[in-house]
């Protein structure tokens, strides 16, 4: 009997149909599809390091559409499995992770050494360190298949900075080989524990004791969020017997997992957390019980080095969120153009194609809000005087409302795919269940809102750096029409001083978030502008930026008929699929 003659008839009666369904995005080079990216990177990366890292962007773009993707869908329905003893009943506790979260670990520490391309030279075959706006682009192109390992790596990576720039001599000498190590197998990952019951936002709080006990510090207390729980080396707060009360207290201290003599050391993971989101990577409950640790520089300012670290992991939460929206616009995006009701392409529907730009503008606001971030910090790492101040406040700014962006663009996106976006086997589920943790870890929405009013305004004064780099940008835009930018002027100087208002009356602070986003709104419009301007950059960015100004930063009557003829035609070239120059947008750009 052939192949042919022995497939039973019905097989081919249960397959009929399945092409009314829309395509996905796997299968696809998330790199080589991202025009936008492609477009921006040549504007924030010497011309080298572009030149030098781009197959390295396009080999992670086809691994993230592809083998990624598979392991990631995989990683995600076999999350980890907690073991508190051993055979024996000794306490040795391990965690089981599945298979495919293991090959994710060999492409992310192996082949692509993200936890070490910032430190050292060696990854990707470069000879020096990796620029961070490289780095962050290629975490935006992994996190568009698996955002729970993105933890672990980037926890890595923010726990070396943090040894290298305050441990002793002694203290890295001892774990940075083994923590920058590309080796899989041998190599010690990092993490970073704070929160305890008493207190996650209120840091202070905490009730973990250090003492000095025959010559070491030991830890006792109980952290009760600890995501990737089995690192070998995790970062912690903790307060030496005698300390003062609150966050001056707080000392900083590495815990490893193993002691030098091979033992486990004396801490125990009691619970692995029953997650909505994140389930490839194990987050934990540990009861420190005499742990041995090591203090991290000064006793005094446990807090403030911890927060270089935190803020650290803010700028790679916001690269993450941005990551999850362009994959949420992709799959948005293959469906509306692939999925046909009431006999067109649903695409041609105006109201869905509002939807679409509601998913659009946030995923290209957090593009440019991440690249220019991440610029900005390596012009401050290279000592530029304006950029450490703009980075101060662009971390937060890009953490609190591209997180808080991700979850209507994931909820958008699954709708779009209708009903099928709400079941399992199709990334969209993941996708919203994700994006919801991004507005708790590293500070929730309103602690974020409070750092960069408070803080980052109020009492740096960074926003007067931000300010002053969109101004220049503006100036430099000459392409774009002047009406615009004096528009864009304008409402840059009205959003500042309506911050710096908020920052100095302790009595506004319930207005914080509003000028907060308000802040993100003006730099992400001005940074679309100008990168409009530039040459070989599809000159949508700065439609984009008027719909920012028109929906996000100007009052709108919820009752007046929208003025459908400018938007009509916006949403039109939006959408089409060429190239637009500056020429095609000029007129629509309006004063
Ligand atoms: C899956 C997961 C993994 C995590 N992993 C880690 C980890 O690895 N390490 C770690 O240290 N932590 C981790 N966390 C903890 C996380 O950082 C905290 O949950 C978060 O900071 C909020 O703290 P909390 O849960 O104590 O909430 P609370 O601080 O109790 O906040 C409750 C609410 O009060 C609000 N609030 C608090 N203070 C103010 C204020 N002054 N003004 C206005 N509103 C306020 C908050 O915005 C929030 O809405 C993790 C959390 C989760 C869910």
């Amino acid at each position: 009997m052939d192949a042919m003659s022995a497939r039973p008839p019905f097989v081919i009666a249960r397959s009929h149909g399945a092409d009314h369904l829309a395509p996905d995005g796997a299968g696809r080079n998330f790199y080589a599809i991202d025009h936008a990216l492609r477009d921006l990177l040549p504007l924030y990366l010497a011309a080298d390091d572009f030149r030098r890292l781009e197959p390295h962007f396009d080999r992670l773009g086809g691994l993230a559409g592809g083998r990624l993707d598979e392991l990631a869908r995989l990683a995600d329905k076999h999350p980890p499995v907690l073991h508190p003893r051993d055979r024996f009943g000794r306490d040795e506790d391990w965690i089981d992770y599945h298979s495919a979260y293991r090959e994710m670990e060999t492409i992310a520490f192996g082949d692509f050494q993200f936890h070490a391309m910032s430190h050292r030279a060696g990854a990707l075959g470069m000879e020096r360190p990796l620029p961070a706006v490289a780095k962050y682009a290629l975490q935006y192109l992994f996190v568009q298949a698996e955002f729970g390992l993105m933890c672990p790596i980037s926890v890595t990576d923010t726990s070396i900075h943090l040894i290298r720039k305050f441990a002793s001599k002694e203290l890295q000498d001892y774990l940075l080989p083994k923590m920058l190590s590309g080796d899989v197998a041998t190599m010690w990952k990092g993490t970073q524990f704070m929160t305890e019951r008493a207190g996650g936002s209120d840091v202070g709080a905490i009730e973990t004791v250090a003492r000095f006990e025959d010559g070491e510090w030991r830890l006792y207390g109980d952290k009760w969020f600890c995501s990737h729980a089995d690192a070998e080396v995790a970062l912690m707060l903790a307060r030496p017997e005698r300390a003062a009360e609150g966050t001056k207290g707080l000392a900083l201290f590495a815990l490893p997992r193993w002691l030098k003599d091979g033992r486990r050391n004396a801490y125990r993971i009691v619970r692995v957390k029953d997650k909505l989101g994140t389930k490839s990577m194990a987050s934990g409950e540990i009861l420190l019980d005499g742990a041995v640790a090591y203090l991290v520089g000064d006793i005094n300012a446990g807090l403030k080095q911890m927060m270089e670290q935190v803020n650290l992991s803010r700028l790679s939460h916001g690269v993450r969120a941005a990551a999850m929206m362009r994959r949420c616009l992709n799959e948005a995006m293959a469906c509306a153009r692939g999925r046909k009701a009431f006999g067109h392409t649903i695409i041609d529907y105006p109201l869905l194609r509002r939807q679409l730009l509601k998913i659009a503008l946030p995923v290209e606001q957090s593009l440019s809000m991440f690249l220019f971030a991440a610029h900005a910090m390596d012009r401050a790492n290279a000592g530029e005087a304006d950029a450490a101040g703009i980075l101060r406040i662009l971390t937060p700014l890009l953490k609190f409302r591209a997180c808080r962006d991700n979850i209507p663009v994931a909820t958008g996106a699954m709708e779009v795919r209708g009903g099928n976006g709400y079941i399992e086997e199709w990334v969209n589920a993941r996708l919203v269940r994700d994006a919801h943790i991004g507005v708790l870890w590293e500070g929730t929405s309103n602690i974020n809102a409070l750092d960069i009013i408070t803080r980052a305004v109020g009492k740096s004064g960074a926003h007067r750096a931000l300010g002053a780099a969109l101004v220049k940008l503006l100036d430099e835009a000459e392409a774009i029409p002047a009406a615009f930018r004096d528009r864009l002027h304008d409402t840059l100087a009205r959003t500042l001083d309506f911050a710096e208002r908020i920052a100095a009356a302790p009595a506004l602070e319930a207005n914080a978030r509003r000028a907060a986003s308000a802040l993100y709104h003006v730099a992400s419009a001005v940074l679309m502008t100008w990168e409009a301007s530039c040459p070989n950059v599809d000159a949508r960015r700065a439609l984009l930026a008027r719909l920012i100004l028109e929906y996000r930063l100007s009052a709108q009557d919820p009752l007046e008929v929208a003025a459908v003829d400018w938007e009509g035609e916006t949403v039109e070239l939006i959408f089409t699929e060429r190239r637009i120059a500056i020429a095609d947008v000029a007129r629509l750009l309006g004063a």
